[in-house]
């Protein structure tokens, strides 16, 4: 359910509403738009038991909210996630990450412009971290990706190097001033990346791990929920749900690919998933076009789409030698390779009137 209160309404009545909410033991989420201020209202408020907007709700409630100072309107929320739809929160969520070598000493992500994430798949060596490090921040991007946990379809494949990848990561960090990204595989992991990551990363393997979800969801860092392969976007957002529900509003959506019949591609790569998500959901999307197509050629092309789409980042794998690269070379882009679409990146971000935060 949510209040929509009038356009002149003042602090008073905003708080008269929340304290009559918490009266009868339900919570107000406050969201103060440009143009209207809306409390999402989650809590028991059906007979049946049923969470707000999913069954009846009690309809002497209604009308009592409906009826205070300066509300306007009572709507249900038709959708199953609540925090994470825009019915609930109309305005664009914008998720603030640290970076030290831009101008302010911080990235917007949602905001006006466009970032760019991109490191090698997986923290091979020293070397090889810090050649593509200083490669990707110096064609534009300014947050470091680089897996120190990896998922691994088969059990013999390379796993990552564990704390001593999250150490490198942190020494890249130092030397280039980028923020990191890194991915968490299980809730007893998460103090310890959070040590090192400015933005954690739940894999498409575990967006439905739901202890993860619970346990990155009592953290306040940014988070980067990757669509899982085979979830719908309402999947998806009840993910991040999970993660809104337990306080960190801090949720970033990344769409990676889905799988399909195609075998052409290692995902298909959904691009009307940007849009959609950002018409249900009020959260910042990101792409990733290297999980997303398997194959490096395809890598440019669904960059400049998902700019056109409207993505808010971009999460590329560049490598410094992929064909010596231990997980993902088809799919990670060479150095020059990289050199070459930032500037295709940026035009085409100029096309829709935004622009690549870059320094
Ligand atoms: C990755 O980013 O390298 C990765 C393993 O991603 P995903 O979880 O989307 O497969
Ligand atoms: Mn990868």
């Amino acid at each position: 359910m949510i209040v929509v209160m009038k356009a002149h309404s003042n602090n008073e009545e905003i708080q008269h509403v929340l304290k009559f909410l918490q009266n009868h033991g339900l919570s107000g989420h406050l969201s103060q738009g440009v143009e209207r201020t809306v409390i999402g209202v989650l809590g028991q408020t059906s007979n049946a038991g049923l969470p707000s907007g999913i069954g009846g709700i009690t309809p002497g409630l209604e009308d009592s909210l409906e009826g205070l100072p300066g509300v306007d309107n009572v709507l249900r929320v038709s959708k199953p996630y609540k925090l994470a739809s825009r019915e609930f929160h109309p305005e664009n969520t914008t998720v603030e990450v640290p970076v030290a070598c831009v101008d302010g000493g911080s990235v917007t992500i949602g905001g006006k412009d466009v970032v760019m994430m991109a490191g090698p798949c997986t923290v091979e060596t020293e070397t090889q971290l810090m050649t593509a490090a200083e490669a990707v921040r110096k064609a534009g991007a300014v947050i470091l990706r680089g897996g120190a946990f990896k998922p691994s379809t088969s059990p013999y494949g390379f796993r990552g190097l564990g704390e001593k990848g999250l150490q490198l990561l942190a020494k890249a960090r130092n030397e280039f001033g980028m923020a990191v990204i890194t991915e968490v595989m299980t809730p007893s992991d998460v103090a310890m990346v959070c040590e090192y990551a400015d933005i954690l990363q739940i894999g498409t393997r575990n967006m439905q791990n739901y202890m993860l979800l619970d346990e990155i969801g009592r953290t306040n860092k940014p988070v980067v929920l990757k669509r899982g392969m085979s979830a719908t976007i309402e999947e998806w957002l009840l993910a991040a749900e999970y993660v809104l529900s337990q306080g960190n509003k801090n949720v970033i959506l990344c769409e990676r690919g889905i799988r399909t019949f195609e075998k052409a591609t290692r995902n298909t790569m959904d691009i009307s998933a940007i849009p959609v998500a950002k018409t249900l959901s009020h959260l910042p999307i990101i792409s990733d076009p290297s999980q997303g197509t398997g194959h490096r050629h395809l890598v440019g092309p669904m960059t400049l789409a998902s700019i056109a789409a409207g993505t808010d980042a971009l999460l590329i794998e560049v490598h410094p030698n992929p064909d010596e690269a231990l997980k993902d070379g088809a799919q990670s882009l060479t150095i020059q390779q990289f050199n070459e679409l930032m500037p295709q990146a940026q035009a085409v971000a100029h096309a829709i009137g935004r622009d690549f935060i870059t320094r």
